[in-house]
């Protein structure tokens, strides 16, 4: 004996199929690509003649099935619609392809300006436990020679070897001594820190080749293309194609000056100066928030390590991704939320 929810969703298919207007439902159906939660128009729309307003044409929802027109949600997160997210995938590939080798209008000289693939990350908040391997062995977590217990009474170190599906990874050691406050803010202000360090990268670049960022403007262009990845932990990494350029974009080569070492150079020393400080709050001092150690800095190259295909592809993946990945939401928490009914880890909803 089926559910109710299977007996309704079986009669509901059963009526729609001996709709009179079923071929137009699945036409339209059809033409938003599968997506799971198409958007539901309702409306006219009239077109008349510029020139002495007579009726050319009209449109209305009305005669559609059941009065709406539905069209694709074209959301880019696959855990809202995985087939919105698809396309949105699939586009973005092409785009960021395009912006490497060439295409779709941008012409294929772009190959040779100087472009790398940089990793920014968020700072530690406190030990979490971790994955790391060497030369293919799964190393122990956290281990300490001298062992001994952290301010509530909990060992400071992990001897396990975590599996990949361990879902302690990326939880605190210690919940009490992780800075939750801190990788919060991050988040928050992870957005406003890459601002500036676009700014600071152009200064950096404008200085070292003893230019005004006015006059570097005039000679060389610096594009970027982002996306964040939410780490395990919970924070927020964000990987960046950065590409020189001549003054009018990729169509023109950049100064010969500007190399890829260069460009490197630059990203190193803005990436490691640059700060954001947080608003000041009642029992919450301002604190400066600044990228992690970590810095990550690849050429992009047709032959080399990495490749532009790789790139779009890494990229494209992350477009489509969000915090839901790790186990929280894709959504603001509401206040009328229950936590308890989320689909969260169970440490979040503590
Ligand atoms: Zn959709
Ligand atoms: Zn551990
Ligand atoms: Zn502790």
């Amino acid at each position: 004996m089926p559910n109710p929810l299977t007996r309704h969703a079986i009669n509901g298919m059963v009526a729609r199929y001996n709709d009179p207007h079923y071929d137009r439902w699945a036409a339209q159906i059809r033409h938003t690509g599968g997506c799971t939660q198409p958007v539901h128009l309702r409306g006219k729309v009239e077109y008349r003649d510029p020139l002495n307003g007579a009726l050319l044409h009209r449109y209305t929802t009305a005669n559609e099935p059941g009065g709406v027109l539905r069209v694709a949600c074209k959301t880019r997160r696959a855990s809202r619609c995985p087939s919105c997210a698809e396309t949105y995938r699939a586009d973005t590939y092409q785009l960021i392809r395009a912006g490497l080798v060439g295409g779709k209008g941008v012409p294929a000289e772009v190959a040779e300006h100087p472009a790398v693939f940089l990793t920014l990350t968020a700072p530690s908040f406190g030990a979490v436990h971790s994955l790391c391997m060497k030369n293919g062995q799964v190393l122990r977590c956290r281990p300490r020679r001298k062992g001994g217990t952290c301010p509530h009474g909990r060992p400071v170190a992990c001897n396990e070897r975590h599996s990949a599906d361990d879902p302690r990874l990326g939880e605190p050691i210690c919940p009490d001594c992780y800075d939750h406050t801190g990788s919060v803010l991050f988040n928050a202000l992870a957005p406003e820190l890459w601002r500036r360090f676009t700014i600071r990268l152009r200064r950096v670049l404008a200085r070292n080749c003893g230019l005004s960022v006015k006059e570097l403007g005039q000679v060389l262009k610096v594009s970027f293309a982002k996306v964040a990845e939410y780490q395990r932990r919970g924070v927020v990494h964000f990987h960046a194609i950065v590409r020189l350029d001549g003054p009018d974009g990729p169509a023109t080569l950049p100064p010969g000056w500007a190399t890829l070492d260069g460009l490197a150079e630059a990203i190193t020393e803005a990436a490691r100066h640059v700060t954001v400080a947080t608003p000041e709050a009642a029992e919450l001092p301002s604190l400066t928030l600044a990228w992690g150690r970590e810095l990550d800095i690849r050429p992009i190259t047709a032959n080399g390590d990495l490749t532009e295909q790789a790139v779009a592809g890494y990229v494209a993946k992350y477009a489509t991704k969000a915090a839901e990945c790790v186990g929280t939401l894709d959504r603001r928490v509401r206040p009328t939320d229950d936590l308890d009914q989320l689909d969260i880890r169970p440490q979040l909803g503590d």
